[in-house]
This record gives C-alpha cells, sequence and structure tokens, in this order.
C-alpha cells in the first residue's frame, strides 16, 4: 500500500461455527492488510510458555476468556507493531471493556459483524470433533470418522473441544 494511501483498521467478529476463517481469508487474500487474531496471539505464548501463556492456556482449556486486565493490553500492544500497515483484528474485542479500550485507542473504520443465527452455530460446534493428537478435525454431518468417536488413521479415541460442547456454547453466547 502506498505511503499517501490511507490504513485501514478494521475489526472481524463472529462466533466459532460463523465461517470467520473462510470469510477472513478471503478478505486477507484480496487486501493488502495484515491479520493480528488475539487467539492465534495467545497460543503463541502458551507455545512459547511464556508468563501470560501458561495461565492463559488454563482458560482456554476450561473455554473461559482470559481476563481484560490480560488480554487488553496484549491486543493493544500487538497493533502497536502494525502502525504502518492496514490491519484486520480477529478474536478481539471480545468484550465491552475491550472494546472501549480499543475504541480508544484506534478509529476503527470497519467493523464486520457475521451475523449467524444462534442455533445454525450450535448445530455446526456440536457436530465439530477433533483428533487432537494430529489436529484433524471431524463434521459429523459433511466427514464423519469411519467409526463414532475413533481417529480414522490411529484408531484412537477423538474429544470435542471444551468450547464446542453445548455448554460453553451456551455460557459464551453473548461474548465473541
Ligand atoms: P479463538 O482462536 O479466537 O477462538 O480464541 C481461542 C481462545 O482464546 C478463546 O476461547 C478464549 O479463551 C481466548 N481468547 C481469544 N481472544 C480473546 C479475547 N479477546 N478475550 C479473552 N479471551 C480471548
Amino acid at each position: 500500500m502506498g505511503a499517501s494511501t490511507r490504513l485501514l483498521c478494521a475489526v472481524i467478529m463472529g462466533a466459532p461455527g460463523s465461517s470467520k476463517d473462510t470469510v477472513l481469508s478471503c478478505i486477507i487474500k484480496h487486501l493488502e492488510l495484515k491479520h493480528l487474531s488475539s487467539g492465534d496471539l495467545l497460543r503463541q505464548n502458551m507455545l512459547l510458555g511464556t508468563e501470560s501463556g501458561v495461565p492463559a492456556k488454563t482458560l482456554i482449556d476450561q473455554g473461559k476468556l482470559i481476563p481484560d486486565d490480560v488480554m487488553t493490553p496484549r491486543a493493544l500492544h500487538e497493533l502497536k507493531n502494525l502502525m504502518e500497515h492496514s490491519w484486520l483484528l480477529d478474536g478481539f474485542p471480545r468484550t465491552l471493556p475491550q472494546a472501549e479500550a480499543l475504541n480508544k485507542a484506534y478509529q476503527i473504520d470497519t467493523m464486520i459483524n457475521l451475523n449467524v443465527p444462534f442455533y445454525v452455530i450450535k448445530q455446526r460446534l456440536t457436530a465439530r470433533w477433533i483428533y487432537l493428537a494430529s489436529g484433524r478435525v471431524y463434521k459429523i454431518e459433511f466427514n464423519p470418522p469411519k467409526t463414532v468417536g475413533i481417529d480414522d488413521l490411529t484408531r484412537e479415541p477423538f474429544v470435542q473441544r471444551e468450547d464446542d460442547k453445548p455448554d460453553t456454547i451456551d455460557s459464551n453466547h453473548f461474548v465473541w
């Protein structure tokens, strides 16, 4: 993007199961902007075993949100490194205080909200199972495993992500 072009600050919001990744990759493919995902940021910290990464793993595994006083400075710090670029923020903000802090720090040009009916999301997520060791994902309707509950390749049992379980989806309903 040329120096005279105004940079774009955009946010995409959508619950898990709203096909956000598909829409995102389409936007990123066609527009020259940086993608910042708060979930990826946290997973990087978890992999590196940083001070914030270790407690984050416990919360994520339980399907809970990272507290605002940890998440907000982390995300805003990361955005500072993108000053020279247009960006698309994904997964942040997820709470009102996060949204207020972002709004105070940046003028957001575009907000994309994927408005998928809750019953469709619940149907999609509760039909999604994952084999943890490899990350292989099965969707009960579209690519079911050969044997219910068993990974096709290793024959080991697979699990449902904590945040894909119906109870977690219900309790997170208003915070995505
Ligand atoms: P995601 O990859 O966006 O689905 O994020 C994975 C997990 O990271 C979420 O289920 C939350 O536990 C945590 N997380 C990601 N973004 C945020 C955020 N903005 N605020 C709090 N927790 C978050």
